[in-house]
């Protein structure tokens, strides 16, 4: 019986090698994975910082009786070095070091200015309130980011914080691209006839330059012939990564999988048991590269680039967290899985009032490739399950679309 898809990953990712790690300049981290910990030079906040623009005192829990006598003004960026006697205040902004022995900062809406410059509170204060005090986030020393992590616009900021311009990043593996097929043709050239135009290539590197792979080499379409494809191969297999679209399954001419063992790749599994993508083969090259051969079916790509070959390449690029994430929510439509087997199955996602539900996309199988373009992920029909209702909930994996951009 063929292994199942978490299974199929288990066999191939620890054959995955990292690379070397190299830097980036900050503006160039996002896509990146961390190689090194990002430790915090200072504490954060590096100083007692004034979280409202106001007047620091030093906490009696008596600042509505009487008035204060401001004796200066403290603004970011600058260290007070005024005098203050007991009793005083001194004006505070947002940002600014609270100076010693000033512990609390009462904010301007509550208080008075008079004429004479004296200050008085409208409100009680409770000691310590509108203090960021220093080191409250995290103490000088403590692991920021760890190793691995998968950089986006969001981690920058803390790399700024800590003075990290030049960022150790890993390098990432190089990638082969192959299309296989005597059937087809480029986008750019005519297709008449039995003819139809290789979309799987150009999908698998816009996928690749989505994900900030560089070192991408396409190496063509070759016909179903043996010795042209081997020749190929042999080309591809000087990357880390050669990918290759069609000739996997069983019929006369897919012979890619004994192309590729007369090339000395070491079959690490060859069929899996989910829908889309059973006759999915992976191997290992005699360089330790890794060798991915998709069924040719459009949608097969579509769905095994981001849930198969993907977790690899992250992986490959020092990535701690490389599996796919799925998200729990309830299914819009009753649907049915005559297969038995695990089903990867189209869909978009779908707000209706409090909830976002799953609906699953019409299709006529993996070979319809216009279906999956109007999909934004997949949802998971476990295997033996052969009926989910509608509100049941399901594993949805967003995996194309973009999602940051989706209003309610
Ligand atoms: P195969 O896995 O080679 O038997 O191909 C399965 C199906 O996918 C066939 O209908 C092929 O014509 C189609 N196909 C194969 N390669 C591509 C490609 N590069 N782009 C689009 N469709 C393809
Ligand atoms: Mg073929």
């Amino acid at each position: 019986m063929a292994i199942t898809y978490e299974q199929a990953l288990a066999s191939v990712l620890p054959v995955v090698r990292t690379q070397g790690v190299h830097e980036v300049p900050l503006p160039d981290v996002v896509g990146e994975i961390l190689a090194r910990d990002v430790i915090a030079d200072r504490n954060i906040p590096p100083f007692p910082r004034a979280a409202m623009d106001g007047f620091a005192v030093v906490w009696t829990g008596k600042e509505t009786e009487g008035t204060y006598r401001v004796a200066g003004t403290v603004n970011p960026g600058t260290v007070w070095s005024g005098n203050a006697a007991e009793g005083d205040c001194v004006k505070i902004m947002t940002g600014a070091m609270v100076p010693a022995p000033f512990n609390t900062v009462i904010q301007v809406e509550h208080s008075e200015i008079d004429f004479g410059g004296s200050v008085r509170f409208r409100n009680a204060a409770k000691s310590g309130q509108n203090i960021a005090r220093e080191g409250e986030d995290v103490l000088k020393g403590t692991v920021l980011l760890p190793s691995g992590t998968f950089l986006s616009a969001h981690h920058v900021a803390t790399l700024a914080s800590v003075g990290q311009w030049e960022v150790p990043v890993y390098q990432r593996p190089s990638v082969a691209i192959l299309a296989t097929g005597s059937e087809l043709v480029e986008p750019w050239e005519g297709a008449s006839g039995p003819m139809i135009r290789n979309g799987n290539a150009h999908f698998l590197l816009a996928a690749l330059k989505e994900l900030g792979f560089r070192d991408v080499r396409y190496l063509g379409i070759i016909p179903d012939d043996r010795e042209t494809m081997m020749a190929k191969i042999r080309e591809g297999l000087t990357s880390e990564f050669l990918l290759i679209s069609g000739g996997v399954s069983v019929g006369d001419v897919d012979i890619v999988p004994d192309c590729l063992a007369a090339c000395g790749v070491r079959k690490i599994l060859h069929k899996i048991a989910v829908k889309p993508g059973k006759p999915i083969f992976a191997g290992e090259s005699p360089g330790g590269g890794i060798v991915v051969g998709l069924p040719g079916n459009p949608v097969a790509v579509m769905v095994h680039f981001p849930m198969f070959i993907r977790p690899l390449l992250l992986k490959a690029t020092g990535a701690t967290e490389y599996l796919p994430k799925p998200i729990l929510l309830p299914l819009a439509e009753d649907t049915v899985n005559k297969s038995g087997g695990k089903k990867f199955s189209i869909a978009r996602l779908e707000k209706k009032g409090a909830e976002t539900r799953v609906v699953e996309i019409p299709s006529h199988g993996s070979g319809d490739f216009i279906s999956a373009s109007r999909a934004e992920g997949v949802f998971e029909i476990p295997m033996g399950t052969s009926h989910l209702s509608a509100g049941e909930t399901v594993r949805f994996y967003p995996i194309w679309g973009n999602f940051l951009s989706h209003e309610g």
